[in-house]
Parts: structure tokens; sequence; C-alpha cells
């Protein structure tokens, strides 16, 4: 990875709180990285965090899909979407449609909490050392 680490960021209803607190955590790393998420989450990101954020649409308007997209043409290195597994999600194929293309092409997806720390974790180290280097 030579440029900036390019991340998508996408969390349920229910698990944004959890996003937040994650993003928290790995504010200074993500503040170097160029950031996209759906649109309720990249609104949190923005005004709670001060993150600088490209919004795409909300989930169920299609914001799964436009991340998709942009992961199909080489624009995502990873994706951190903490996804609720209790609750039923009018857009579920779309759900389907961005992980599975992260299986196509390839790209890292965090779906919980665990995963997205040694995700995060391990990019940021990958990161610092090109930094250095
Ligand atoms: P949101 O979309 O960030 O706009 O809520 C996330 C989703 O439900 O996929």
């Amino acid at each position: 990875m030579s440029m900036k680490p390019r991340i998508a960021l996408i969390a349920h209803d229910k698990k944004k709180d959890d996003m937040v607190t994650l993003a928290g955590e790995y504010r200074e790393f993500l503040a170097g990285c160029t950031l996209t998420a759906t649109g309720t989450t990249g609104a949190r990101l923005i005004n709670e965090l001060g993150l600088a954020v490209e919004c795409m649409h909300s989930g169920p308007f299609g914001g799964d899909l436009q991340i998709g997209a942009q992961l199909v043409m080489g624009n995502i290195d990873c994706v951190v979407f903490l996804r609720d597994p209790m609750t039923p999600q009018p857009h579920e194929p779309d759900i389907n449609a961005l992980v599975r293309a992260c299986d196509v092409h390839d790209i890292a997806c965090a779906t919980n909490v665990s995963t997205a720390h040694l995700v995060l974790g391990q990019l940021m180290l990958i990161n610092n050392k090109e930094i250095q280097a």
C-alpha cells in the first residue's frame, strides 16, 4: 500500500455506537486515511470525531452498493462493516453484495469489532513502517 489507506466504514443502527468508539480509538490513524462511509455512519464520524469522511447514501438507500462499486473499481483497501446479526435489514441483498464483492476482490472486510481491531491495528503497523521507510 503506497498511498493513504482507503477505508470504508459502515455500521448498522445498533452498532453505530460501537463504530464511533472503535473509530475514536484509531482516530489519529484514521485521520490520515481516505475515509468513505454510508450516510448516517459517516455523519456520526464527522460530527462526533471530527474525521473527514466522504459520505455515500444511507445503507438502505443504496450506500452499501455505492461503496461496493468503489471497491470493484479498486478504490477501497479495507472495509469495516459492523453488521447487526440480530435485526433483519431491508437492504439485505445490498449487504450481501458488498460482502461478496470483498471476497471476489480479496479486500479485507471486518464485520465485528474484534476483527476490526486486528485489521485496523495491522493496517496501522504497515502504514507506520511505510512512513518510516
Ligand atoms: P447508514 O447505513 O450508515 O446510513 O445507517 C448503514 C447500513 O444500514 O448499511
